[in-house]
């Protein structure tokens, strides 16, 4: 009854390259709804737990629970199926097609999977594709060529084309990485709009405090494959081990 409220219960994660732990006995916990940054130095091993929670990478050892159910070690396809999906690891986007048919494709997937029997009508999955575009504020791009977008723009679409799988928990790889301020300030308000229209669980790395501070609810510091610390952006703040650490106050 106490784990009412968790998505996503990752536990005594570790990942040894040969000898090398980069990731080092990692636990965190995330709740429904919350936004949660992984932050720290370059090499404190964060690509590495968010390639173990989507499956790219076997943990040594360890669990990852998503509602109570361990998913750690399956492969990536199942991953998704299960509730996790992941943004900006590898680009899905289909540079030629139009922006609005990168997410039908992307829909029709998502769909061939879920909905084995009946299958959504040409019309719900047009609907549905025109939802997503319209939350990640793409509407009036629809008809261009993906690849003639933005950065910004083109991040954007792969956070429409990773929604399309109507996932639990949504993992964000540095997704201001690359971005001019504007830009950056637009995927603010983009991750707040997600979550608050989704429901959705959101864990995210990150460079940059400002969006940190900004977007998650709870924080976790990692440095040389361990937890240095974790709380509230308040708690991190005043937290003298990262001011020393890390955000090199
Ligand atoms: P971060 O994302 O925080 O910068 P990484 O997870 O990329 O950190 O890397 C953590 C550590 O693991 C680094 O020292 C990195 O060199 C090492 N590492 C990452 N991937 C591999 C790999 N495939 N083989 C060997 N070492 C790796």
């Amino acid at each position: 009854p106490s784990d009412s409220g968790l998505r996503l219960k990752v536990e005594h994660i570790k990942k040894y390259f040969g000898t090398f732990p980069a990731v080092d006995d990692v636990s965190f916990e995330v709740r429904h709804g919350e936004v949660m940054a992984i932050i720290g130095p370059n090499g404190a091993g964060k690509t590495t737990v968010f390639n173990v929670l989507s499956g790219h990478m076997k943990p040594t050892s360890g669990h990852i629970y998503l509602d109570n159910v361990d998913i750690a070690g399956q492969k990536p396809h199942k991953v998704a199926r299960l509730g996790i999906g992941r943004a900006f690891q590898t680009t899905n986007i289909f540079p030629s097609l139009t922006v609005l048919e990168n997410v039908l494709s992307a829909v029709h997937t998502a769909n061939r999977h879920t909905y084995r029997v009946w299958g959504l009508s040409e019309r719900s999955v047009r609907k549905e594709a025109e939802h997503l575009l319209s939350l990640v504020n793409l509407t009036e791009h629809h008809g261009f060529p993906a690849g003639a977008l933005s950065h910004g723009d083109q991040r954007a679409l792969e956070i429409a084309l990773a929604l399309a799988t109507s996932p639990k928990v949504l993992l964000l790889d540095e997704p201001t990485a690359g971005m001019s301020p504007y830009e950056t300030q637009q995927t603010v308000e983009l991750v707040r709009r997600i979550v608050a229209a989704q429901g959705l669980t959101v864990v995210l790395s990150e460079h940059d405090m400002e969006v940190v501070f900004g977007l998650a609810d709870r924080i976790t510091v990692m440095e040389a494959g361990r937890v240095l610390a974790r709380g509230t952006p308040q708690e991190i703040r005043e937290n003298p081990a990262v001011q020393r650490a890390y955000l090199g106050e």
